[in-house]
């Protein structure tokens, strides 16, 4: 930006999600541009981005090829209604994704955001379980501390309290497994933790209280973002794939976070070598630049529905703006940047880079613990008693006075940069967090 962005005078209207307002509002902070690693703000100055925005702008921000692409189809196809309907982009999309999954997984469904694609996830497995006559497993199972985004299902399996406590009912039938974060055995790992496959076995304690017949499907994330980084434990994935195949289980994985490169491998699937049943994904498909999700769901899933007259709707869901050709054609471009540029495995060349740089944190103050993969990292921090949340939330209005965007949850810091990071860049980022740490309360 050649010019600073004036502030809006009145920034009453806007009620902004997931933020203090007032706050905010009296203290605003304000991005009017953004290039590769850097955020620009309303008063001139270059943040670097330790977040990829909200774990999203995967290939870093402003890359030319993708905004083209936008600015092309806005210009040729602005829409077009994918219900008895389609264009091209929408199916060479569909086709390119599932080249990148791992077999069997080969269909893609399009939504337009994470908290989408999880709804739509969890109406298919259950729609599914009816299509093969399993009508009788309707159950759902989520996990503490899981996040599956905002939507009625999603806050039903999700496992964060201030995001369900304020609304009432949600959906029946769901349990809840526990979360695998076990400090007191694993604090300090680097990578996955050695201790904690087990907690898989809580599945086996739901499915011998309700019966097996009764639950239709298990939803997790391969590595918990939102609620802080959680890093799953050696083999317990493996496991939960286990347990729900000798049952009948369908396995879903959000991969909302870990999509697209965010462990050095394109998907979490690829990384850990467990292929769920159905993939939820959104963010990186299209690094963020629009909105766009999408459910990954396998052959045998889709043919399940490929039954009876073919001028029937098949199923009876679906967006207006589900495959929009300008997020379609913004998700070719960014495959093509993630493929030219190698980024779907970046983060594996600089997982043990990005390891120590994570770790070399572990003696400043108030630290607990530091967890790391791939190019994701968490620093939690011991609470302020009696004012929880309060010590990382001053570390982040600290690190952006210092330039540096992160990313808090609780007293947890969380970090995630675009994967075109460079290691002087990782430096960069540390020593500015290390300052920030010694420097607050
Ligand atoms: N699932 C997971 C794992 C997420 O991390 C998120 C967002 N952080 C969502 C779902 C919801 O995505 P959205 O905000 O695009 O609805």
């Amino acid at each position: 930006m050649s010019e600073r962005a004036v502030v809006p005078n009145n920034l009453e209207a806007f009620w902004m999600p997931f933020t203090a307002n007032r706050q905010f509002k009296k203290n605003p902070r304000m991005l009017v541009g953004a290039q590769d690693m850097h955020y620009t703000t309303a008063d001139g100055r270059q943040v670097l981005d330790g977040t990829a925005g909200l774990w999203c702008c995967n290939a870093g921000h402003g890359r030319p090829r993708i905004v083209e692409a936008i600015q092309k189809q806005a210009a040729e196809l602005d829409y077009a209604p994918a219900f008895q309907m389609g264009h091209p982009k929408a199916f060479e999309l569909a086709a390119r994704l599932a080249a990148k999954l791992p077999s069997p997984l080969d269909h893609v469904f399009f939504t337009n955001s994470g908290s989408e694609s999880v709804d739509t996830a969890l109406k298919i497995a259950l729609a599914y379980q009816r299509q093969i006559g399993q009508g009788t497993r309707t159950r759902l199972i989520g996990r503490e501390r899981g996040y599956h985004g905002v939507g009625f299902g999603g806050i039903s399996v999700g496992g964060i309290v201030a995001n369900r406590r304020t609304f009432g009912t949600m959906l029946t039938g769901v349990d809840h497994i526990r979360h695998t974060h076990d400090p007191e055995r694993n604090a300090f790992t680097r990578g996955e933790p050695e201790h904690g496959a087990e907690f898989a076995d809580d599945l086996i304690s739901v499915i011998n209280l309700h019966d097996p017949s009764t639950i239709a499907a298990v939803i997790v994330e391969p590595v918990a973002g939102s609620t802080g980084v959680l890093i799953p434990p050696k083999g317990y994935l493996k496991r939960l794939r286990e347990i729900c195949d000798k049952h009948g289980i369908l396995l879903i994985f959000d991969e909302v976070i870990t999509g697209f490169g965010r462990l050095g491998a394109p998907f979490a699937t690829d990384y850990f070598d467990v292929v769920p049943d159905l993939i939820t994904t959104a963010k990186g498909i299209t690094s963020g630049t629009v909105p766009m999700g999408a459910v990954f769901c396998s052959a045998d899933i889709y043919n399940a529905f490929m039954t009876g007259p073919e001028n029937m709707i098949e199923l009876f869901h679906g967006y207006t703006y589900s495959a929009h050709p300008i997020a379609c054609a913004a998700a070719l471009a960014t495959l093509d940047t993630y493929e030219e540029e190698g980024l779907l495995t970046r983060a594996s060349e600089l997982a043990s880079y990005w390891e120590d740089a994570v770790h070399s944190l572990k003696d400043c103050p108030h630290v607990i613990d530091i967890r790391n993969l791939g190019l994701i990292g968490a620093i939690e921090l011991e609470p302020i008693e009696g004012q929880p949340t309060k010590r990382a939330f001053s570390a982040f209005l600290e690190a952006y006075e210092r330039n540096l965007m992160i990313r808090t949850t609780g007293d947890i810091i969380a970090l995630s940069p675009p994967l075109i990071i460079e290691k002087s860049q990782i430096d960069e980022l540390f020593d500015t967090l290390r300052g920030v740490l010694n420097s607050i309360e």
